[in-house]
């Protein structure tokens, strides 16, 4: 190659580089692992063109790589083709459609099924065959997706009716096919529902149900319902595996539902209390204590406990940045060395109905003359 090939051929690199690094981002959305487990953030209700969705397979895993995703599952309705005349009927299609670009983007793509009768939604996750379905009801449907070894999960408990222990749903659980419940669909919590997740041990899960692209569902992406999956592994059989197990949590909107354990670890992980030793003076009453969060869960704080002395301020702790609690000394504040507890309950984040987390954090205050 002579010189000015290739410096010729160096600049077509460069441009080659120029591109591929300009192409797409991804948000992180960090979201620490606890327990052990591995924390992968999952969509498992997508629809596509193959019913009654406007967006192609592809496209939903693209979307899910730009907003953070780790795992998605396809579940196009049976018996719901508006798009028949131009898209096939055949429910492998999405899935295998996806599969490629979930490879190369590495998210875990999961087939899933949306099964009905009336208002009355199930999806069907991991099954063998999703056209097995066509011209069930429920019950036989739900039969069908056990015989297929498939996780299953009530949909939107309140869709068009107030949510109840329907019948039709009642005999599926005594039958053991359902295994969870959307307690968030969409930007929808069914508070009436959540007492049913401890009552009938159901995995929860919160997902898009998204059918138009997803910028036009979530205008800021970071509120875009997500299922958190505690797993052992991040692959299919880890997500699987959780799911079954229930270890998973619901977050929507910069609030989390979830047990207290994983919860817990959320805040264990994410927080970094700075200096957390005040020395106060007759002409110095007043401090602050900044506490840094890492992550993409914010804590939106109450205070709950306090020495009767010690004024303490709350707010947020926002997503990945710095809060700073005032801490201000009441006129009784006794002299010495004090080891305080402070205690805050977090309100964005529920262990149980009407439970919140509570968490504390311990600092030194020194009165001096
Ligand atoms: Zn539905
Ligand atoms: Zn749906």
């Amino acid at each position: 190659m002579t010189p000015a090939a290739s410096s010729r051929a160096a600049a077509r690199l460069l441009i080659l580089c120029a591109l591929s690094l300009g192409a797409q981002m991804r948000d992180p959305l960090p979201v620490p692992d606890v327990s052990g487990f591995r924390t992968l953030k999952g969509d498992f209700h997508i629809h596509t063109v193959f019913s009654d969705g406007e967006v192609w397979p592809v496209t939903r895993v693209e979307e899910a790589w730009r907003q953070g995703l780790d795992a998605i599952a396809l579940s196009d309705h049976v018996n719901v083709h508006p798009h028949e005349p131009d898209v096939s009927a055949d429910l492998r299609r999405p899935y295998e459609v996806a599969r490629a670009s979930a490879e190369r983007l590495g998210i875990i793509l999961i087939q899933g099924v949306e099964i009905a009768e009336g208002n009355l939604h199930c999806n069907a996750l991991f099954v063998s065959d999703p056209n097995a379905f066509e011209g069930l009801g429920l019950q036989a449907a739900l039969r069908k997706a056990r015989n297929q070894d498939a996780f299953v999960f009530w949909n939107h408990p309140g869709w068009k009716q107030a949510p109840r222990w329907f019948p039709l749903i009642a005999s599926a659980y005594e039958e053991k096919l359902i295994n969870g419940m959307e307690l968030v669909n969409g930007l929808t919590f069914y508070s009436e529902a959540y007492p049913w997740i401890e009552e009938k041990k159901l995995t929860i899960l919160a997902n898009s149900d998204v059918h138009a692209p997803i910028a036009f569902e979530y205008h800021d992406p970071r509120t875009r319902p997500i299922t958190l999956v505690f797993a052992r592994t991040a692959d299919a059989g880890g997500v699987r595996e959780a799911l079954l197990a229930r270890r998973t949590a619901a977050w929507m909107g910069g609030e989390v539902w979830g047990a207290e354990e994983f919860l817990n670890g959320f805040w264990e992980r994410s927080i970094e209390p700075g200096k957390a030793n005040f020395r106060f003076t007759r002409g110095t009453r007043s401090a602050t204590l900044q506490i840094r969060n890492r992550f993409a869960i914010p804590y939106l704080l109450h205070v709950a406990k306090t020495v009767s002395w010690l004024a303490v301020g709350a707010g947020e702790i926002p997503a990945e940045g710095v809060a700073a609690v005032s801490l201000a000394l009441l006129k009784d504040a006794p002299e010495g060395m004090h080891s305080v507890e402070l205690e805050f309950e977090v309100t964005n984040l529920h262990v149980a109905p009407r439970r919140n987390l509570t968490v504390r954090l311990p600092i030194t205050v020194e009165i001096t003359e």
